[in-house]
C-alpha cells in the first residue's frame, strides 16, 4: 500500500516500529441487546465485567446498526458504508476483495487477528490470523476454520473464542500494535449456555418487558406479519423444555419467555465471564494503558420487548447496538454520550485511532471527538436505517427511516405503509402517531430529511427489488 507522504512521515518520526500507537481490542457479540446489560440499565441480569469497563470508559446511548441484522451489520463495520455500497443487504456473500479496516490497519503495520463469528461467507481478508466458525457455527465443541485447516474443538464456544484471543495476543510480535477482532457467536439463537450458567438460570424468574403485551394495533401491517412472536413462533429447539401440561394463552407466552430468557441470559453470563478473563490478561500484560478496548454487539434484541425475539425491525430495541469504550488518558472513566455513533463509523475510528487517514469513500465519521466528550459542532442528530432481508427468516417487510434525536419515521416500501414516533413522550414506541391529523407537518418534514439522507449517502435503491441470493443456498457450506 502507498501510504500518504503524511503518514509515511509520521511513521518515521516513531521509528517505524509504531509502538506508540495505540492497540484496539474489538469485542463484539451477536444479538446482545443494550437492555441486557447492567452499565445501561438492565432490570434482567447483571454483567460486572462488561460495567467495569463502562466504569473506565464511555457509554454511548444512542449507537445505531444501519441494517439490524448479522451479516450486513459485520459487512458495514468491517467497511464503513452502508449495505447498499458494500453489497452486503441481506445474508450474502461479502466480496473480501474490497477495502476493510483490518486490511487498512495491517497494511500499515497493524499486526490483525480475528476470532470466532465471521458469518460473511467468504474468508476473512486483512487478518494475519485467523480462525473462525463455520455459519453460525455451534456452541458446544464447536468447529473452527482456519485458512488451512478445519478442526472440532472441544469446549464451550465462548469460552473457547476468548482462549484464541489470548493465545493471539500472547504469540504476537511485540515489536508492532495489535487489532484483535474477538467476535463471540452468543447470545444468537438457539441460546445454548455451558451446563454451569444454565443450571443457575434454570429456575430464575425474568420480569416482564413493559411492551411484553403490545397488539400492534396502531402499527403498520409489518407488525403483525412478523414471524418473531414469543407467544408463537419459539421452537421446541428454542424452548428445549415440555411447557407444563395445560398451560395456555398468556400464561404458556410468559412461560415460553422465561425459557427464552433464562438460556440467553446465561450465554450472556459466560460472554461477560470471559470479557473479564481477556481484560485481565490485558491488565496483567501491562497492555491496558496503550490499548482501546471496544465491547458490542452487531445490533439490539428484542427480549420479549412488543411480545417479540430477534431483530431487524428499526425499532429502538433492535437499532441501538452496546458500545463501550475504554481508552485510559483519551476516554474519560465513568462518562457517557447521547451523541448519535453509527456502526458505519466504526471502521473510521479505529483508523483515526491509529492515526491514519479515513479513505474519503467511507461514510461512517471518526467518533474519536465524541469519545473524547468533544462532539464536532456540526456531528450528526439523524440517521438513516434501511433493512431488505425478506421474506427471510421471519417475514419482517423491507424498510427504510429516519431516527432524529426525536423522532423516528418508518417507511415499508413494499406496503407503502408508514409509522412515526415522538420518542421524547413515547420511549416505548407504543402509539404510531401517522394518522393524527396534527402530526402531517412533522411527517412531511421527516419525509424530506430521510429522503436527502438516501440520497446523500448514494441509495438509489440498488437491493430494493433485488436483493442478492440470501440465506443458506447464497452461502458457501464452510464459512
Ligand atoms: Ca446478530
Amino acid at each position: 500500500m502507498n501510504l500518504p507522504v503524511f503518514v509515511s512521515g509520521w511513521l518515521l518520526a516513531l521509528g517505524q516500529n509504531g509502538n506508540s500507537r495505540p492497540n484496539i481490542v474489538f469485542i463484539m457479540t451477536d444479538d446482545h441487546a443494550a437492555h441486557a446489560i447492567s452499565a445501561y440499565g438492565s432490570k434482567i441480569n447483571t454483567t460486572p465485567h462488561i460495567d467495569q469497563l463502562a466504569k473506565e470508559g464511555m457509554r454511548l446511548d444512542r449507537c445505531f446498526v444501519t441494517n439490524s441484522i448479522c451479516t450486513p451489520s459485520r459487512a458495514a463495520i468491517l467497511t464503513g458504508k452502508y449495505s447498499h455500497k458494500n453489497g452486503v443487504p441481506v445474508f450474502n456473500r461479502f466480496d473480501g476483495s474490497q477495502q476493510t479496516v483490518a486490511k487498512l490497519l495491517q497494511s500499515a503495520g497493524y499486526h490483525t487477528g480475528m476470532f470466532g463469528k465471521w458469518h460473511l461467507g467468504s474468508d476473512p481478508t486483512g487478518f494475519d490470523q485467523w480462525k473462525i466458525l463455520p455459519g453460525q457455527g455451534n456452541y458446544h465443541d464447536p468447529v473452527f476454520y482456519t485458512a488451512t485447516k478445519k478442526k472440532k474443538e472441544s469446549g464451550y464456544c465462548t469460552d473457547l473464542i476468548t482462549d484464541f484471543s489470548i493465545d493471539f495476543l500472547e504469540k504476537r510480535p511485540t515489536d508492532k500494535p495489535f487489532f484483535l477482532m474477538c467476535h463471540h457467536k452468543a447470545p444468537h439463537r438457539d441460546w445454548q449456555p455451558r451446563a454451569d450458567k444454565k443450571a443457575k438460570w434454570a429456575n430464575k424468574t425474568v420480569p416482564l418487558p413493559e411492551t411484553f403485551d403490545d397488539d400492534y394495533s396502531s402499527r403498520s401491517d409489518a407488525a403483525r406479519e412478523a414471524t418473531m412472536r414469543v407467544a408463537d413462533h419459539l421452537t421446541a429447539n428454542d424452548v428445549k423444555l415440555k411447557p407444563p401440561e395445560g398451560l395456555m394463552g398468556r400464561d404458556l407466552k410468559i412461560w415460553k419467555y422465561q425459557r427464552y430468557m433464562q438460556d440467553y441470559l446465561a450465554c450472556v453470563e459466560s460472554v461477560d465471564d470471559n470479557i473479564g478473563r481477556l481484560m485481565e490478561h490485558l491488565d496483567k500484560k501491562g497492555l491496558k494503558e496503550n490499548t482501546l478496548v471496544i465491547y458490542t454487539s452487531d445490533q439490539g434484541f428484542f427480549l420479549g420487548d412488543h411480545g417479540w425475539y430477534d431483530k431487524r425491525f428499526m425499532y429502538e430495541e433492535s437499532l441501538r447496538m452496546p458500545f463501550i469504550a475504554r481508552w485510559p488518558g483519551k476516554v474519560k472513566a465513568g462518562a457517557s454520550s447521547g451523541d448519535m455513533v453509527l456502526n458505519v463509523d466504526f471502521a473510521p475510528t479505529f483508523l483515526a485511532a491509529a492515526g491514519l487517514p479515513v479513505p474519503e469513500d467511507m461514510q461512517g465519521k471518526n467518533s474519536l471527538g465524541v469519545l473524547g466528550g468533544k462532539a464536532p459542532q456540526d456531528w450528526r442528530t439523524e440517521m438513516y436505517y434501511r433493512y431488505y432481508h425478506y421474506p427471510h427468516d421471519h417475514r419482517v417487510q423491507p424498510h427504510l427511516g429516519i431516527r432524529t434525536l426525536t423522532h423516528k419515521l418508518i417507511h415499508f416500501n413494499k406496503i407503502d405503509q408508514w409509522e412515526l414516533y415522538d420518542l421524547t413522550t413515547d420511549p416505548g414506541e407504543m402509539k404510531n402517531l401517522i394518522h393524527e391529523p396534527n402530526q402531517e407537518a412533522k411527517f412531511k418534514e421527516l419525509k424530506g430529511r430521510m429522503l436527502k439522507l438516501k440520497k446523500d449517502l448514494g441509495d438509489e435503491d440498488q437491493f430494493a427489488d433485488k436483493p442478492p441470493a440470501a440465506g443458506v443456498d447464497g452461502m458457501p457450506k464452510n464459512r
